[in-house]
């Protein structure tokens, strides 16, 4: 089954076996042979390792007050109704990294599928069987989405609904994120960030996951896959051609 492989997939990534968002300390993702090659990679794993320390230690201080988290594995209608995510730019070069280059194998073509086919306001791209396909990679806004009390039900927007029941997430952390973030953007003075930051200027450059243009995606992903094809068959006929005449390529 699919859900199970990436199940397993975004465990491995995680290295956690959380039941519930919010569990346990969370860890910071790597990838350091690719954050040798694309230098925003670790400036977003950064923001997102601090956005979820963020985000554990508030679920902790509601914890304190007996409130339960009801974000439970398998529970996934906000990734299908809700129709304003967030995303921002350096998180869209994230996610569009992500799914080219690591995942494989069926998801890999159920995903294009779901990217090719995307009409605006259809459930996020990435759920598949109910699952995040790209939770080690998810939006901000998607690791900070966190519903205490009972589960959201179908087509409920509990920001709406039920404000009380949602995580207000620790301003520090997020503008910790945030200022982590704004080199990609050509912002490197320490103090210029902060006022982006302080002045919400931030924001402005932020789009919805709904209006992106996810058939470029799977455009995009046809194209590695078809340069790496072409890269492994190249590999494969030199690998034959030395063996059958002996040649020597070094
Ligand atoms: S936000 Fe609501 S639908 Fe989404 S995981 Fe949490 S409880 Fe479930
Ligand atoms: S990226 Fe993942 S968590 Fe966010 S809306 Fe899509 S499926 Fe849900």
């Amino acid at each position: 089954m699919i859900k199970n492989r990436i199940l397993r997939y975004n465990e491995l990534m995680s290295n956690k076996k959380a039941k519930h968002k919010g569990d346990n300390q969370p860890k910071r993702l790597s990838f350091p042979a690719d954050a040798k090659i694309h230098s925003w990679l670790s400036l977003l794993l950064d923001a997102y390792y601090t956005v979820d320390k963020g985000i554990v230690e508030a679920v902790k201080a509601e914890s304190r007050k007996g409130k339960k988290l009801a974000c439970a594995r398998g529970c996934s209608s906000c990734c299908k109704t809700h129709s304003t995510i967030p995303v921002y730019p350096v998180e869209l070069v994230g996610l569009s990294w992500y799914v080219t280059e690591k995942i494989e194998g069926p998801e890999r073509d159920f995903v294009k599928v779901q990217l090719r086919n995307y009409r605006e306001n259809d459930p996020c791209p990435f759920l598949i069987e109910g699952v995040c396909l790209v939770h080690p990679m998810r939006p901000i806004s998607c690791r900070q989405f966190n519903v205490f009390g009972k589960p959201c039900a179908e087509g409920e927007d509990p920001y709406y609904t039920r404000r009380e029941d949602v995580l207000s997430p620790i301003r520090k952390y997020v503008d910790r994120a945030f200022f982590v973030m704004l080199p990609f953007y050509g912002v490197q003075s320490e103090a210029q960030r902060w006022k982006i930051i302080e002045s919400g200027a931030v924001h402005q450059v932020v789009k919805l996951m709904q209006t992106c243009n996810w058939r470029s995606l799977a455009e995009k992903m046809d194209e590695f896959d078809s340069i790496m094809g072409t890269a492994k068959s190249g590999i494969e006929d030199a690998s034959t051609d030395h063996m059958v005449h002996g040649k020597n390529y070094g």
